[in-house]
């Protein structure tokens, strides 16, 4: 299956160019002129690769980055027009992949996509290698409370349980950080994402209606316990 790749370039010339160039290389490739209109197409394209410019209208090339960094793992080239940008390019903040700088031939572009894809299916075959190698069932237990992560499901004292898919995950969330405490901000930003229009009592909800799924006293909880200060913690 051909690779998918999305194409975000302001400059109509060269955005044209470059989809041009990629899908002689036998790309799928989307083009878009400003960040929105990236996020919108990488969410419904879930490409294999974005092309980033930096200097975007409505929203930088930083700021697309850093959202789409939180929502997928997909490789970034950036393209930058200073050499200054770079150490915020490849830096923390963005973590692109791979950059390049204004003026560059297509070739050398060309070539720095065959690399990252070729190492984005290295990573893929290596996961799933690895998955291969896990138990069929794969279960976490906490005494009565037992977790089968394959098949999604719940049950507490031998009772299969329905769980929303976020309290699912707020569950797995808790199981991962297990005896550590954590704030509502920082469940709120793992679980439903630093975008959501919320607050944190959406935790406080989610937790209460999970205590009613997984505590033999919910209002007396030993498993998900509150701590003062303003968090909660699994004991497991
Ligand atoms: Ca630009």
């Amino acid at each position: 299956m051909p690779e998918t790749i999305l194409v975000v370039e302001d400059e109509p010339s060269l955005q044209e160019t470059l989809a041009y160039n990629l899908k002689k290389d036998g790309y799928v490739v989307e083009a878009v002129g400003d960040g929105r209109s990236a996020l919108e197409t990488a969410r419904r394209l879930k490409p294999d690769l974005i092309i980033l410019d930096l200097m975007l209208p409505e929203m930088d090339g930083f700021e697309v980055a850093r959202i789409l960094r939180r929502e997928m793992t997909t490789a970034i080239i950036m393209l930058t027009a200073r050499d200054d940008e770079i150490d915020r390019v490849v830096g923390l903040e963005v973590g692109a992949d791979d950059y390049l700088t204004k003026p560059f031939s297509m070739r050398e572009l060309l070539a720095r996509v065959k690399a990252q894809l070729r190492r984005e299916r290295l990573i893929r075959e290596d996961m799933s290698r690895t998955a291969e190698s896990m138990p069929a069932h794969e279960t976490l237990k906490f005494g009565n409370l037992i977790v089968n992560l394959t098949r999604r499901e719940v049950t507490f004292h031998g009772q299969p349980k329905q769980l929303k898919p976020k309290e699912y995950e707020l569950l797995l969330f808790f199981a991962e950080h297990r005896g550590q405490m954590l704030s509502r901000e920082f469940i709120l930003e793992r679980v439903w994402g630093w975008d959501f229009i919320g607050d944190s009592r959406t935790v406080d909800v989610h937790v209460r209606w999970l205590r009613q799924k997984i505590e033999t006293d919910s209002s007396n909880p030993t498993r998900i316990v509150t701590v003062r200060g303003g968090g909660y913690r699994f004991e497991g």
